[in-house]
């Protein structure tokens, strides 16, 4: 076995040791035969013994020690020496046979207890005061790639290049005073390499207290401080990620409190406050009905996130638009724990959107006004119909007035028929007025029927005018759809004046328009043709591109503006070209939601 402590000061190998400890007796025995000194010369058998402690075994040494004897009282018989001596020799060589003898036991048992410290995979190693390695273990020779002879002797914060993270006397004072301390060193391996290691030191002292020697023992701990570096770098940059993205990052409880903003918050001009607020405070008081709508929708589904558009207030009071996107993280109990989300600012754009919102509906207008612009005989005529009719009414009545016997009944419904044409003149010039003024748009519940109506009572003397026929195809039971009246009344005048202008180089007897709206599903469709000119080939989707045009008074704006308003209702517009000839414009619109089937038969 590989001796972890050394009991010889010098390691000699075994067959040199047995040699020299022969020479050693045969010198002493010469000594003692040959010369005549008045001294014990066989005490120094001694020496043989203690030199045979170093190799011999137990019975070896018995064997050698009565060797020993054996040689003394050779010596004495043949030299005929002093018997005094001789006893003296003979207790000096069986007082140190018992001395060593037990001083070898006490070895044997420290080198038991030393092998232990084999079996450990920490790197253990013993240095004295002066910091010389005196005992290193097998887990040191592992650890450091240094074997036990290459250690052994050496001072060891020389060999390993040992640095610690505090300077070395308050360690040793430690050690001085406690008789341990602990901590974390790094050392290099003989390969070069660094090391981290968890180190415990502790001070063995002699009998007396006085110390003795250093017991330290390392734990390569290299790889689990990389794991935990890496680990806090992760975070660290987590931390900046989340700091330092351009939108505002939160946490949010499933009580809508919030439990986390990051510091663009601040920067965006929430204040410190935002976080202590919580959703309910910063929402905009307008958007919190369709936030909570939004923010069960997610909470139920399990599966979709929250997505929602919502003003936040600011600081200084004032709201601004964010777009907020979420995802909820389920707990172990599988209810909601927290919701994990962006609000990215899109002011700008909802401002852009408002600013070209208000500019579509600018040009609408102008569009609108245009064409009442061309319709302006027809509508002269409209509003002068019913006037002629009233003077003609009030020229009856002068008459029967005039009479010595008054006609009443003639007279009552003279005035009924003037009161009626009045009010028809009123209710032209009431739309004329809707249709020219700019205003806001509304979306109520409308009668297609109806709606139609009020576009042909427009159109249908410029129809007469330019000898255009009219039919018209409508189901007498139409849903109702949502919308904006004048708005979509536009579109069809559009629709209509542009049929009409397409008409104008065919044969007066070939013009005709036809309006269709029929049922299909949940939406209701709306067709114009007419049997003009028709499209050409390739130009059906280019016909609603803002400024196209092919008319030489044209401004190539009036398609544009009825597909943003159809988009705007949430429905389709396109043209086509029927197997008849002329062209086709149909539109869709959704039915209105939660509408029940109302009869429609309002004469078209
Ligand atoms: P504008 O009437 O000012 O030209 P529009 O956007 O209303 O602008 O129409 C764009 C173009 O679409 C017209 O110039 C015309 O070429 C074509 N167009 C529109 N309606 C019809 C139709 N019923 N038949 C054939 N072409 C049409």
């Amino acid at each position: 076995m590989n001796l972890p402590l050394s009991y010889s000061l010098i390691p000699v190998p075994r067959p040199l040791c047995i040699t020299l400890t022969l020479l050693m007796a045969l010198l002493i025995f010469s000594l003692d035969y040959f010369t005549h000194f008045d001294m014990a010369m066989a005490t120094l058998y001694v020496i043989v013994v203690a030199m045979a402690a170093n190799f011999a075994s137990r019975l070896g040494l018995i064997a050698i020690i009565f060797g020993c004897l054996g040689l003394a009282w050779l010596g004495f018989m043949l030299g005929s020496g002093n018997p005094l001596h001789f006893v003296i020799s003979l207790v000096a060589i069986i007082a140190t046979g018992l001395l060593v003898g037990r001083s070898r036991n006490a070895f044997r048992e420290l080198e038991r207890q030393a092998s232990l410290l084999e079996l450990t995979h920490d790197a253990i190693f013993v240095r004295g005061l002066d910091d010389k390695i005196q005992y290193w273990n097998s887990g040191a020779e592992e650890l450091y790639g240094f074997g036990r002879q290459q250690a052994q002797g050496r001072v060891s914060h020389e060999l390993l290049n040992t640095g610690a993270e505090q300077s070395v006397a308050p360690i040793t004072s430690e050690l001085m005073r406690t008789g341990r301390w602990k901590g974390e060193l790094v050392q290099q391996r003989a390969d070069g390499a660094w090391l981290t290691v968890s180190s415990r030191w502790a001070l063995l002292r002699d009998s007396r207290g006085r110390p003795l020697a250093i017991l330290e023992s390392n734990n390569d701990i290299t790889e689990r401080k990389k794991a935990e570096a890496s680990l806090k770098e992760q975070e660290r940059s987590k931390r900046v990620a989340l700091a330092t993205i351009p939108a505002l990052v939160w946490i949010s409880r499933s009580d809508m409190s919030l439990d986390y903003v990051n510091a663009h918050w601040q920067a965006q001009g929430f204040g410190e406050s935002a976080k202590t607020l919580g959703w309910c405070q910063l929402l905009h008081p307008d958007d919190t009905a369709q936030w909570d709508a939004k923010w069960q929708l997610a909470w139920q589904s399990q599966k979709q996130g929250l997505e929602v558009e919502a003003r936040l207030r600011l600081n200084d009071g004032s709201y601004r638009w964010f777009l907020h996107r979420a995802l909820p993280i389920y707990g172990d109990d599988g209810e909601v724990a927290r919701w994990y989300g962006t609000s990215i600012d899109i002011q700008e754009r909802k401002s852009a959107q408002e600013a070209l919102i208000k500019a579509q509906a600018e040009l609408a207008h102008t569009s609108r006004v245009l064409s009442l612009g061309e319709l302006a005989a027809s509508i002269a005529h409209e509003v002068n119909q019913p006037i002629t009719t009233v003077v003609t009414h009030g020229e009856a009545l002068q008459l029967w007035l005039r009479r010595p016997e008054l006609a009443t009944e003639e007279i009552k419904a003279g005035v009924a028929a003037m009161v009626a044409e009045g009010r028809r003149a009123g209710e032209i010039i009431r739309r004329l007025r809707d249709m020219a003024r700019n205003s806001q748009a509304q979306h109520g519940p409308l009668q297609c029927a109806a709606l139609a109506e009020e576009v042909l009572a427009m159109v249908r003397h410029e129809l007469e005018r330019k000898k255009v026929r009219l039919s018209l195809e409508a189901s007498s039971s139409l849903p109702q759809i949502a919308g904006d009246r004048v708005q979509l009344q536009q579109v069809l005048l559009n629709l209509i004046l542009n049929a009409i202008q397409a008409m104008a180089q065919v044969p007066e007897e070939a013009r005709h328009l036809r309006l269709d709206i029929s049922e299909s599903g949940q939406s209701l469709t709306f067709s114009v043709t007419d049997s003009g000119m028709g499209i050409p080939p390739g130009q059906h989707q280019q016909l609603f591109n803002a400024f196209y045009t092919t008319r030489e008074e044209g401004m190539g704006m009036g398609l544009s503006i009825c597909r943003s308003i159809i988009e705007a209702h949430d429905g389709q517009i396109w043209a086509e070209t029927p197997a008849s000839g002329g062209a086709r414009f149909s539109f869709t619109l959704p039915v209105a939601a939660e509408t029940a089937l109302v009869a429609d038969h309002a004469p078209l």
